[in-house]
């Protein structure tokens, strides 16, 4: 680390900015538009205040370079479709009508028109609209929102930097539009694609941009030689263009690998590269390539993904060494700060001492202004903010938050014995048949149950305080006696409590484990106009006493029939929650996983036969780069096997994920080792069935017949043929008749019905089995 000044100033800058505002003012402003109480116009100014107050956060905290073009009404993703006029057929009637309305329908549909199907951002928590493209699609350039919103930085006096969505990760992320062939391969309109980016950039220099971001995630993960291939004619002919502002390709997640050398060699004058977690083989890889001489780096090393606090001396020595592989270096976020909450200075309600360990997206800007000051200027110019970074990660690391002793000896002393069932699969499952002695195909459900607004009050009532803790159980155990007695009369055979009490499936575990804490304000854009505040996992995990037992005894004892116990797994706790940036995963999901377990364990004493842990998440989590899944699957499947080995064979475990596409990980929803597991399959038409009989999966399944996303009632007949052909693939004593996730978005009217069906399904066709 070097105490003198560098050759060239390093300047600050972060590759994007949460949109919401601090009180999620956009949210407001644009469900208010939807609902006709918001003007355009309002919705409008309201927006550009937004922009206005993020750029003066930026500024005023001595951020060099802003970026503009990042702000959202819904999504970058659909903003970058409007841009390269890739609307789809069926919304250009809208959008000609009103660019407002056509771009909320394409981004939520009309009673008439589907929208975009929406899905995830690499493997974040964010969602995007997926591009729909095929050989007929025409690209035309619309630069309006870029050129306005780098106008506003511009007219502020400040320095803007546009970021774009790149080209060939545009092109990567689309799919074949509606009626085009599935083999379609958006990639191929990469050439038609260019031009429409060449007129932005124009249009954007125009504005007075001397820079543009354009990233390119997409480029993170495995890519074919014809993919990389498409990456280096791309930045050749973007580089190539003589009317652009000089070009800053940025990438994120995860190391570039093959792609490095590509992108090293293109005629651009910068790289953004991410250097926190794995993405720190970036350092090697770029100094394998003989760095980046003649170019900008912007080096991203605060990790704008997690909400820990820097290590500033850290991040230091790597800039450090940057410093000597490119003509230039800046100091940056990883990625874009929208995945963060805005500021950690709202949450009044944690200790103080712990809130010093957390840096949100302006405690983030901060530190990255501080790490440009002092490579640019040398150490000694920001010795007071080093030390109190060194105080503050001592602090962190010495707490007994942090290190719990009792809970570093258990999770130290865990054998391959406790992460294994004692008997063998076939054993159990003739266990639990003798026990539960239910008929063939079984009916149940995912486990939530119509979440009604009258809960919501009671909750809000008990936050609140107008209602005290006993009122507000009194209120939860009427609603398990309806939901228990409603389950009792649709004749169903496994039975579940519901979920009353559950706010959340990560939220409502979280806040009763010792070692995670709640946020107040801690919003993050998920998708749109939906925000989520996943809770931190701050420190070791402990569970000072049963969290569901009680609910689920009280549902047990008002029924012959099995009641289903119901956890979220290890892997979406940790999923769906911000990580410890201390520890490995692995580490950590086994804490969890042991809290859990003891969970399990408990409901078993309780006298809970069949406990359902559910892992929506597992599939979402998988690393970008296919070298790094063997070793996430491997703890992830023992943190959940570590969970659930603690029981009888006569106790039935099962599991359930959202997802029909799971081809990919099917081998590790086999090492979970679960009796049973429900799936997402109503929309695939049991093509789930198949898919798991074709990969040997040798348990029961519940592939699900009741699509819950729809407040669409299935008929008894629609079910029963769709059991019909489940059948086909899974024998009658190993096929589970359920709905295909918890049924806590859908009201009652249609529940009722949808179940009364379902069951009434699964007697049909039991009449029809060859011995019954
Ligand atoms: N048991 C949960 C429920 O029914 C499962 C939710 C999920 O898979 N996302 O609500
Ligand atoms: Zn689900």
């Amino acid at each position: 680390m070097t105490s003198k000044p560098a050759a060239a100033a390093a300047r600050a800058t972060v590759h994007g900015y949460p949109r919401q505002g601090q009180h999620r003012e956009l949210k407001k402003a644009v469900e208010g538009y939807w609902k006709g109480r918001v003007s355009a116009d309002a919705l409008h100014a309201t927006a550009a205040g937004l922009r206005r107050a993020a750029r003066g956060q930026l500024a005023d905290a001595g951020v060099d370079e802003i970026p503009t073009g990042d702000f959202s009404y819904y999504d970058h993703v659909l903003d970058t479709t409007v841009m390269v006029g890739a609307i789809p057929d069926r919304h250009r009637d809208a959008v000609a009508a009103d660019p407002l309305d056509g771009y909320f329908a394409m981004a939520r549909g009309t009673q008439d028109v589907a929208p975009l199907e929406m899905t995830k951002w690499f493997d974040t928590n964010y969602h995007y609209l997926v591009p729909e493209l095929g050989p007929d699609t025409v690209f035309t350039a619309d630069s309006a929102k870029q050129v306005a919103e780098l106008t506003e930085a511009v007219a502020q006096g400040l320095t803007a930097r546009p970021v774009l969505v790149g080209p060939v990760t545009y092109l990567l992320l689309a799919k074949p539009a509606p009626g085009v062939a599935a083999d379609f391969e958006p990639l191929t309109l990469l050439d038609r694609l260019l031009p429409v980016y060449a007129e932005v950039l124009a249009d954007l220099r125009a504005a007075g941009a001397t820079w543009a971001q354009v990233d390119e995630p997409a480029l993170v993960q495995d890519r074919t030689p014809a993919e990389l291939a498409a990456a280096e004619r791309a930045y050749r002919v973007l580089g190539g263009l003589t009317d652009r502002p000089k070009l800053l390709v940025a990438s994120y997640f995860d190391r570039l690998g093959d792609a490095l050398p590509v992108l090293a060699k293109a005629p651009v004058e910068g790289l953004a590269l991410d250097f926190t977690g794995a993405a720190a083989a970036n350092l090697d890889d770029l100094a394998a390539v003989g760095g980046l001489p003649g170019k900008r780096l912007v080096a991203g090393v605060v990790d704008g993904r997690n909400v820990w606090i820097n290590d500033l001396r850290r991040s230091l020595s790597t800039l450090g060494t940057l410093l000597g592989l490119a003509d230039r270096v800046d100091v940056s976020s990883s990625c874009s700060l929208l995945h963060v909450p805005l500021d950690a200075a709202a949450e009044k309600d944690i200790e103080p001492g712990i809130l010093r360990w957390l840096a949100f997206a302006r405690q983030k800007t901060t530190e990255i202004v501080t790490l440009a000051r002092g490579l640019a200027h040398g150490t000694d110019t920001i010795a007071a903010a080093l030390a109190a970074n060194r105080a503050d990660l001592t602090a962190r690391a010495a707490s007994p938050i942090t290190r719990d002793p009792a809970v570093r000896a258990r999770a130290g002393s865990v054998t391959v014995a406790d992460t294994r069932r004692p008997q063998p699969y076939a054993e159990r499952a003739a266990a639990q048949r003798a026990h539960l002695a239910l008929p063939p195909l079984p009916t149940t459900t995912i486990g939530s149950f119509p979440q009604t607004g009258e809960l919501r009050t009671a909750r809000a009532d008990l936050r609140a305080g107008r209602i005290d803790t006993a009122r507000y159980e009194e209120r939860i155990r009427a609603e398990i006696r309806e939901v228990v007695a409603f389950q009792e009369r649709a004749g169903l055979d496994v039975l579940v409590h519901g979920e009353a009490e559950r706010n959340d499936m990560v939220q409502y575990f979280a806040e009763q484990l010792t070692g995670y804490l709640a946020t107040r304000h801690g919003w993050v854009q998920s998708y749109g106009t939906r925000y989520v505040r996943p809770p931190i996992l701050a420190g070791d995990i402990s569970r000072p006493e049963p969290m569901t037992v009680r609910w689920t005894t009280y549902a047990q004892s008002l029924t012959e029939r099995p009641v289903k116990g119901m956890l979220t797994g290890p892997v979406t706790m940790l999923a769906w929650s911000f990580v410890r940036d201390d520890q490995p995963l692995a580490d950590t999901a086994r804490q969890v996983a042991l809290a859990l377990r003891d969970e399990v364990n408990d409901l078993e004493a309780a006298g809970t036969s069949v406990i359902q842990v559910d892992e929506p998440a597992l599939r979402e989590t998988l690393p970008l780069r296919a070298a790094d899944r063997p070793a996430y699957l491997a703890w992830a499947t023992e943190a959940f096997r570590l969970t659930t080995a603690g029981v009888r064979a006569a106790t039935q475990i099962h599991t359930h994920m959202c997802y029909a596409e799971f081809g990919d990980i099917v081998r590790a929803i086999d090492d979970l080792d679960a009796d049973v597991i429900s799936l997402e399959a109503a929309r695939s038409h049991m093509q789930v069935a198949r898919e798991l009989a074709a990969h040997g999966y040798p348990r029961e399944a519940g592939p699900g017949v009741y699509d819950i996303h729809s407040p669409r009632v299935p008929s008894a007949e629609e079910a029963a043929a769709l059991l019909r052909t489940g059948l086909d693939a899974i024998p009658a004593d190993r096929l589970w008749v359920n709905p295909d996730c918890g049924l806590k978005t859908r009201g009652w009217p249609e529940t009722r019905e949808s179940l009364h069906n379902l069951v009434k399904a699964a007697h049909t066709v039991r009449a029809e089995l060859p011995d019954h």
